[in-house]
């Protein structure tokens, strides 16, 4: 064997684990059984960059005698979290940090580097940002999202960060809840789609550098429809609900291979799911088939008792174990393979003393550490512990920002659009004004999740990137493009100077909306926007000058009436980096717009009954799931089925035409909806099963496809979450097309009676 292993070891001491040749599982085998309990310990615990970094600040500088005590002391196989400007500072890292544990480490077994790249490389500053999931959602691209995933691992798995905690797959079903925009919005289909698409993204080995990436599911499993709205508070569902509506992006990436899985922080129906055993291992492992590592999310297990780690009392943990050690056990016994940030390194001995007094077996720490060697073998990083330098020109690339410009382009809904007074033309358009809170803001187009966690300061942001108004005046350089961030109070000077600038104006943008949060920190009570951003819709429209209302924030919050009487409304969401140049390219005609809404826009600040509810439920909305306006005008016409009836063993072929009657160019997103009419339980009015984008030009026409399978489009699970195929009729709508066919199950074959 021509071996060279990092330190150079000669050949003749290469171990069976060391061999690049031999195959994964006796690669894991032979590790393993040389490891002690302490380092099996070690590789199944991640600590935070906070005890390895000179201080406690998350940009990265690695202070290398902390790092090697903590590697050397414990053994640790994981680290995360941090940030860097360039990618020289986080290459200087990684290689040291993996230098200090490999060299401390017995086996040389390298540690894997975890961090929330959510959209993009957002945890460094010269790569390239996507915008959020919500708007990725709403573009209803899935070759995007898959872009997304396969540009994150080239800008950053060179860098050392070999586990990304992404993508979220968590259904946003409540706008209250701080997380909404971190999801692909309401509809579970929808999510599964993206999901997988991003995680073969990431996970694909079809990449130049030798380095490789973990994606991660989560958060397993209902963590997004907290009872109050707030993050990490109890959720009390059905098994059905969790089974119909929570299960299936979970299970398309489960599917895809997904390698690691991140379990949510709070309750379901009474038992934390760090806790769950029914959900962790019978759920997720032997239900689901999922195979790989199962991570817990931040300090979790101590989240169990009801005391910190310095002996405090917690109010909103959970208080379901006497201390950490019970915790411990518990989250073991549930299914947890990894303990993210224990906060402390209690954990460790607690898991020494669980084995040694014979509470929990070693062959059950095996099993975990076995899943955790394994990722590492195939991640490559027994053969490429390091990062590289060759690959920095991939970071922030020109073709990766393209991508992500036309993925924010994609990504903008056209809510209203009164008289077409968009698209601006840029010949005519003389003087505009733009005002409003979000207008000149660079971090609040990219949210949470970017730079830093609660998303970086203002002057944190690359020059090179657009705010609205500055994407405005450079697409409109001969236009006077004047902003007003704030618009002053009735009779003062400022107030004066908008009315002036108004009354001269051919249009006013508005730009209101949310400044950026992650998690918790920004939930609400009510959906209502700020009084203050209403009042000035108010102001703006009473001048009688048109104008369009420009949405940033990753939730619907309510508008006024008068609000939505705006004479256009641009949902821009959270459309990242280049979201700026997006939203002129919009305003200007540049882009036809596209996207479409992945969640019901609310009309009421506390009613968000998504579009799938149930006949009896009265719903309003000020604008519906799938709803976005074009420059094009679109018709769906000549829906036709191959066959009125089909069997169970059957599939049926339906197809429309889709044509372009309007003046531009543009993508229609296609959306296939089915409806069970009559079931033993009560089924959604509507439900997702099928999406496609096209484009058309003007005059053209289109022929779209979808093929139905009982299997893949007619189970549901019945109320105790058993999987069930009914005779009876179905409705399949497409735009305002629908059609009916029945489903013919034998007797013997169906799993519920005939109607
Ligand atoms: C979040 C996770 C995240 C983790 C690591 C937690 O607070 O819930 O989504 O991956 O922190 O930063």
């Amino acid at each position: 064997l021509a071996l060279v292993y990092p330190f150079g070891r000669a050949s003749s001491d290469v171990m069976v684990y060391q061999d690049p040749e031999a195959p994964i599982e006796d690669r894991v085998e032979d590790l393993l059984s040389r490891m002690t309990l302490e380092e099996k310990i070690g590789q199944m615990t991640q600590i935070n960059i906070s005890e390895i970094n000179t201080d406690r600040e998350h940009e990265v500088e690695l202070d290398p005698e902390r790092a090697r005590n903590v590697a050397a002391t414990y053994q640790i196989g994981s680290f995360l979290n941090g940030f860097a400007d360039t990618p020289q500072r986080w290459y200087d890292f990684t290689r040291e940090l993996q230098e200090i544990v490999i060299e401390e480490s017995r086996l040389d077994i390298p540690m894997i580097y975890g961090i929330d790249h959510m959209h993009g490389a957002s945890y460094l500053l010269e790569s390239t940002i996507f915008p959020h999931n919500i708007n990725l959602a709403n573009s209803f691209n899935t070759e995007m999202s898959r872009q997304m995933g396969k540009i994150t691992v080239l800008e950053s798995a060179h860098l050392g960060h070999h586990w990304n905690f992404a993508p979220v797959l968590d259904i946003g079903r409540d706008p209250r809840w701080a997380r909404f925009y971190e999801t692909y919005g309401e509809d579970p289909h929808l999510a599964s789609v993206l999901g997988a698409a991003y995680t073969e993204g990431l996970e694909g080995e079809d990449r130049v550098a030798p380095h490789r990436m973990a994606a991660t599911a989560k958060h397993f499993i209902a963590y997004s429809t907290p009872l109050s709205g707030h993050d990490r508070s109890p959720v009390d569902l059905s098994w059905q609900n969790l089974q119909e509506v929570h299960r299936p992006p979970f299970q398309a990436v489960v599917d895809a291979g997904i390698k690691t899985v991140m379990v949510n922080s709070g309750e379901v129906n009474g038992v934390p799911v760090h806790a769950s055993k029914p959900l962790l291992t019978d759920l997720l492992r032997d239900e689901m088939g999922f195979e790989g590592v199962i991570l817990t999310d931040w300090a979790d297990i101590i989240k169990l008792t009801q005391l910190d780690e310095v002996g405090f009392q917690q109010e909103h943990y959970h208080h379901i174990a006497v201390d950490e050690k019970e915790a411990t056990y518990l989250a073991i016994k549930a299914g947890i393979d990894v303990s993210m940030t224990p906060q402390s390194f209690d954990f460790v001995y607690h898991m020494k003393e669980l084995v040694e007094e014979g509470k929990l077996t070693e062959e059950r720490i095996d099993e975990s550490v076995r899943r955790v060697l394994r990722l590492k073998f195939k991640l490559g990083l027994f053969e490429n512990p390091f990062p590289t330098t060759d690959f920095f020109d991939l970071v922030g690339a020109e073709e990766h920002k393209e991508k992500a410009l036309q993925s924010a382009r994609e990504s903008l809904v056209l809510l209203e659009n009164n008289d077409g007074l968009l698209p601006l033309d840029i010949d005519q358009t003389q003087k505009i004004l733009v005002v409003g809170p979000r207008a000149d803001s660079k971090r609040d187009l990219s949210g949470g999740w970017t730079l830093e966690w609660q998303g970086g300061p203002e002057e944190m942001y690359p020059d090179d990137i657009h705010t609205i108004y500055t994407g405005i005046s450079s697409t409109f350089s001969d236009s006077e493009v004047i902003l007003m961030e704030s618009i002053g109070e009735e009779g003062d000077s400022e107030r004066q100077r908008f009315e002036d600038a108004a009354a001269g104006a051919d249009v006013i943008i508005m730009a209101l909306g949310e400044e950026p949060y992650t998690e918790f920190i920004g939930d609400i009570n009510d959906l209502t926007l700020y009084e203050e951003q209403l009042e000035l819709a108010d102001v703006v429209l009473e001048t009688g000058t048109p104008a369009v209302l420009v949405y940033v924030g990753g939730r619907p919050r309510v508008l006024s009436e008068s609000a939505r009487n705006s004479d256009a409304i641009l949902f821009a969401g959270l459309p990242g980096f280049k979201g700026g140049e997006a939203v002129a390219d919009i305003i200007s005609g540049k882009f036809n717009p596209s996207g479409k809404l992945s969640f019901t826009y609310p009309a009421e600040p506390s009613h968000f009954t998504t579009y799938d509810h149930k006949h009896t439920d009265r719903v309003t909305a000020a604008w519906e799931f799938g709803h976005g306006l074009s420059y094009s005008e679109f018709e769906i016409s000549d829906l036709q089925i191959n066959s009125e009836e089909i069997g169970p063993d059957d599939y049926l072929t339906a197809e429309a035409i889709v044509t372009n009657h309007g003046p531009m160019a543009g993508q229609k997103n296609v959306l296939w909806f089915l409806r069970n009419e009559v079931s033993i339980i009560t089924r959604p009015v509507r439900q997702l099963k099928h999406f496609e984008k096209i484009e058309l030009e003007p005059g053209e026409s289109q022929t779209v496809s979808f093929r139905i399978t009982p299997e893949d489009h007619l189970y549901y699970p019945d109320k105790m979450g058993d999987d069930v195929i009914e005779s009876g009729y179905y409705t399949l709508m497409i735009g305002d097309e629908s059609t009916r066919f029945y489903l013919d199950v034998p007797e013997d074959r169906a799993s519920a009676p005939a109607h």
